[in-house]
């Protein structure tokens, strides 16, 4: 998710210590029980923090990855060895209380926060809005909010937020203006965080999650911090992609095994290898199980796979342009642009400001950034550039460094992170988080009720799949 003003401040959850004492060492060898043997599926948030915790316990747990990295959707890239660029999650959304917080401060990290409210936004005839060109978006925002909460007071069929929208401000009377004023508002304050259209998202269980208080904070080593501090330990496999599941024969009062096999695709033409376990904990994210990659014997049942179906998985994707100087205001750490094109690149991050660092992160979201990851890298750049050309002018130098995400595309995750899709309801992530048969157990970020799509999110899934078991 990208930070955003509006996410509802949350409760303190009480668990914040939780991040700190599970960075304790994890050894199984230390503790007296050997427990349950446990397979934690996935090396995200979710599944490191699962497989710890059951460790901690004394379950004998082995992690298997299907990628050659650990970390999921924290995935920081070190292609400029002197700069760690998150190609996933970026920010810890609201410092105060939350876990990750606690992890990131007893790993070492170093913090550094951005603010959304130092932003600069540009209009359509690409020069930063003047005073009263701002007060008339504030105006159109306030009416923006209001309709969403408005209809989540509503009864009645739910509506998409672009339903929403047109119904709200009549949107064939609009003047072009404030179309795109629009446009540039919907996006901002919802496409980009939820990582889909406005066509796709419900507007009766929009922004209904929770937040953190506090800062947005950047992680200057970058979150491969946490995972590798998280990892420490673990007996974790990577490079084995899950096929199967077999997990339905009879329990063990009845005879059987009472586990769980799973089969894993080990490389391009590698033979499948099995692994027997007491319980599994399956933390794949919801785009591979919407993808039906994962084969359940038995099937899964009809209610988990109808909320699968239901809840979305949106898309959030950065392209990240290093410049030998920065050509930008470098005070500033959002730049926006109420863009009269397609819209592709309404929204950047200059790490300028936090970093020292002459690099503009572009952020596209939903179905464009599906479109736009279809292109190769060059074509993604021009388009890029040609944007930010509109704001500096023709003479702006060449990036001198390129790094774009495609997450949607990429079979281990199938997009970004889910979202309240027309159609979903609340009801869909406790079915997805439903334990089965007291051997399979689900985390991950789309299981958790109010905090999906966040990092904080998916590590408490992973404590809540662990106490389950
Ligand atoms: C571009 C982007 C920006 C984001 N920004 C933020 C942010 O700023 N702040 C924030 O809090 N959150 C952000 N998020 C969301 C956050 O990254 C996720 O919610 C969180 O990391 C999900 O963790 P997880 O453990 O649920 O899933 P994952 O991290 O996806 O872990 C699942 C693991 O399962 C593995 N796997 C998948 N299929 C198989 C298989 N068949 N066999 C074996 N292994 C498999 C995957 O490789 C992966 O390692 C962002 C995400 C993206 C993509």
């Amino acid at each position: 998710m990208i930070p955003t003003l509006r996410r509802r401040e949350l409760l303190t959850l009480g668990l914040a210590g939780l991040g700190a004492a599970l960075l304790k060492p994890s050894n199984p060898a230390r503790s007296s029980n050997r427990g349950l043997r446990v397979i934690v599926v996935g090396s995200g948030l979710a599944g490191l923090a699962a497989a710890r915790q059951l460790q901690q316990q004394g379950h004998q747990v082995t992690v298997l990855e299907g990628r050659d990295r650990l970390g999921g959707r924290t995935w920081t890239s070190r292609a400029w060895p002197d700069l760690p660029m998150d190609l996933g999650a970026g920010w810890i959304h609201g410092t105060s209380g939350n876990p990750i917080t606690a992890l990131a401060r007893s790993s070492g990290a170093q913090l550094v926060d951005t603010s959304l409210e130092n932003a600069l936004v540009y209009g359509a005839d690409g020069k930063p809005l003047s005073a009263s060109q701002e007060q008339q978006l504030d105006r159109l925002d306030r009416r923006l909010v209001a309709a969403v909460a408005q209809a989540q007071e509503q009864e009645g069929p739910d509506l998409s937020l672009q339903g929403l929208v047109a119904r709200t401000f009549g949107w064939d009377r609009l003047s072009n203006d404030d179309r795109q004023r629009l446009r540039y508002l919907v996006n901002n304050r919802y496409e980009q965080e939820y990582g889909a259209g406005a066509l796709a998202l419900s507007s009766r269980w929009l922004d209904m999650d929770g937040a953190y208080g506090g800062g947005e904070a950047l992680l200057v080593p970058g979150f491969s911090a946490i995972v590798e501090a998280l990892a420490q330990g673990l007996t974790i496999l990577s490079g084995q992609r899950v096929q199967e599941v077999i997990w339905g024969g009879p329990s063990a009062a009845a005879g059987g095994s009472g586990g769980v096999t799973v089969v894993c695709q080990t490389g391009p033409g590698g033979e499948p290898r099995r692994f027997e376990a007491d319980k599994l904990v399956l933390t794949v994210p919801l785009g591979v199980l919407k993808a039906g990659s994962i084969q359940f014997n038995p099937p899964l049942p009809a209610a988990k796979q109808t909320a699968i179906q239901r809840l979305g998985m949106g898309t959030l994707n950065k392209c990240c342009l290093r410049f030998a100087r920065p050509f930008w205001p470098t005070d500033v750490d959002w730049l926006g642009q109420i863009d009269p094109g397609p819209g592709d690149w309404m929204e950047w991050v200059s790490l300028a400001k936090p970093l020292n660092q002459p690099v503009l992160i572009g952020f596209h979201a939903g179905a464009s950034a599906v479109a736009l990851e279809a292109l190769n890298d060059a074509a993604v750049v021009a388009s890029a550039m040609a944007s930010l050309r509109r704001l500096y002018g023709p003479g702006i130098p060449e990036p001198i460094g390129v790094q774009i995400s495609r997450w949607h595309a990429d079979p281990f995750s199938g997009g970004a992170y889910s979202f309240n899709a027309l159609g979903s309801t609340p009801a869909d992530r406790q079915v997805l988080a439903k334990p089965l048969a007291q051997r399979l157990f689900f985390a991950g970020e789309a299981s958790h009720p109010n905090l999906f799509g966040t990092v904080h999110g998916a590590y408490l899934s992973g404590l809540r799949a662990a106490a389950e078991l």
